[in-house]
């Protein structure tokens, strides 16, 4: 028995191993398949598809700024003295309107004042904060810049601010003008590739600083406070290397920048690994779970069929295909055992060996078919008359033997008896052989510490005298 659940064991070992062998290979396979995605494909087409919107709204407002600052009404309205404030005003707020944007503005650098599409709102002072970047502006050597600001006069939002130069005849600097755009548009657009894409997309200066980040998602605190990305971001200003990786409370990051020359801003598109592996990991669960119910029910019908076969195999190995009695093989092993009991028990055994009586008569006479149904019968009466302690078996043909346990040579003789009775009496057997079906019994007791053979021998003599006394009897040999 045991090397069929050894069988079992094999090919459910096997199955488990091939099923989570290839669930492994497919989970890691997929694992580097969708971080080289990323890094080759996601990130970098979403940093090329930012990169090019942010160009494309930078673009026409810096055309504006700069014919604003070439234009000879305005060059002129400085060098007199800035008479009108109604005049710029109007002509300042013509811009916006025309071109819809935020703000518009002049700073004059005679005057220090500072117009708008709303006149005239304030005098720079280099005592302000909020007027530094005029000062800055002023002292470097370029023509324009962008900058990203707050505006007191606009509410807090975030402004970006693009500053030309106004020269004079002489290339002297007399002023600087612009436009101001609400810089919600990018707001949006790092909302929706956070919301589509799991991106979350930043701009940083060089000094590692955000400075244009999604409203209400603050990257700004957790960035500086991260020492790992303060490291990359002083790589990031110098290194040409496209992709970063950092880890950040047990979680991995990708990112990957590329530098705006116009806002002199990192465009940063940073990628929470987990986030493109969580259906991969979903899909591996999964997997796992599928194949482990599948090996399971594979382990129980291959269990199943080989309880059967071993069942069958057991049966035609120890039994007798026509009656279902235990063959000749069985009874000895079985005799055996008894035999090493009584000798322990002290316990009467008894052998009871019969034939059927001119068998050859009812094959000839009725058929083989019908000898065969008389063979089963008489196997049947046999189970019901004994005890279920006793050990039967056909012995070869038709012949049949019986060890009676616990049993005197008289309960022997009583047994055998009745079956011959039963044998004879049976309306079963009469139906079919078309007359009595009778049986010779030879009966015999087990001697002390016998040889098998001699027993045997006596049993046969028994059964050879009960044919000779006119068969249908019981013959017994004390
Ligand atoms: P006796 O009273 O002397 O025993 O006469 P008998 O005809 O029974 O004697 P014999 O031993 O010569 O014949 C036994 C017959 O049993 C012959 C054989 O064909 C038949 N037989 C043996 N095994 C089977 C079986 O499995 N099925 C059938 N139908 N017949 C069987
Ligand atoms: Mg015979
Ligand atoms: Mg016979």
């Amino acid at each position: 028995m045991r090397f069929n659940y050894r069988i079992v064991f094999i090919i459910t070992g096997l199955l488990f191993t091939l099923s989570t062998s290839l669930t492994l290979i497919n989970y890691i396979d997929s694992m580097d398949t969708t971080r080289k995605q990323l890094k080759t494909a996601s990130l970098p087409l979403t940093l090329d598809n930012i990169y090019t919107q942010i160009q494309k709204q930078i673009i026409e407002p810096n055309l504006i700024a700069s014919v604003m600052s070439n234009d000879t009404f305005m060059k002129d309205w400085l060098a007199h003295e800035e008479s009108d404030a109604d005049q710029i005003t109007q002509y300042l707020k013509s811009i916006k309107d025309k071109y819809q944007m935020f703000t518009v503005f002049l700073v004059s650098e005679e005057s220090k004042n500072y117009y708008s599409n709303e006149g005239l709102l304030e005098k720079v002072s280099p005592d302000n904060k909020n007027n530094a970047w005029y000062f800055n502006f002023k002292s470097k050597p370029k023509e324009s810049e962008i900058n990203i600001d707050h505006n007191e006069f606009m509410g807090q939002s975030l402004i970006m601010f693009i500053n030309h130069k106004i020269y004079d005849e002489n290339n002297n600097m007399i002023g600087a003008t612009g436009v101001g755009l609400k810089t919600s548009y990018i707001n949006d657009m790092l909302k929706y590739f956070r919301e589509r894409y799991s991106f979350n997309v930043f701009f940083v200066n060089k000094q590692g600083e955000v400075f244009i980040a999604e409203q209400g998602i603050n990257k700004l605190e957790r960035i500086n406070l991260h020492p790992e990305f303060k490291v990359l971001m002083s790589d990031m200003v110098k290194d040409e290397k496209p992709l970063f990786e950092y880890e950040e409370s047990g979680e991995s990051y990708l990112l990957t920048k590329k530098y705006v020359e116009e806002l002199d801003l990192f465009l940063i598109v940073e990628a929470k690994v987990d986030n493109f592996t969580q259906s991969v990991k979903e899909a591996f669960y999964f997997n796992i779970i599928v194949y482990l119910f599948i090996t399971l029910l594979i382990t129980l019908i291959v269990l199943f069929y080989v309880r059967n076969i071993h069942a069958t195999l057991m049966a035609l190995a120890s039994n007798d295909s026509l009656t279902d009695l235990p063959n000749r093989r069985t009874f000895f092993s079985r005799f055996k055992r008894l035999i090493s009991l009584k000798q322990r028990n002290k316990q009467k055994l008894s052998l009871v060996f019969f034939d059927i009586d001119d068998f050859k008569q009812v094959n000839d006479a009725q058929g083989h078919d019908v000898g065969d149904k008389v063979l089963i019968e008489i196997a049947s009466i046999l189970k019901t008359t004994i005890r279920h302690t006793d050990v039967v078996a056909r012995w070869g043909g038709e012949e049949f033997i019986i060890l009676l346990v616990d049993s005197t040579l008289e309960d022997a003789q009583k047994t055998a008896e009745q079956l011959r009775k039963n044998i004879e009496n049976s309306a079963t057997l009469i139906e079919h052989a078309k007359q009595k079906v009778t049986v010779s019994l030879g009966v015999t007791e087990v001697r002390e510490s016998e040889d098998t053979d001699s027993l045997f021998k006596r049993v046969d003599n028994a059964l050879y005298q009960a044919k000779k006394d006119g068969k249908n009897c019981v013959s017994i040999i004390d």
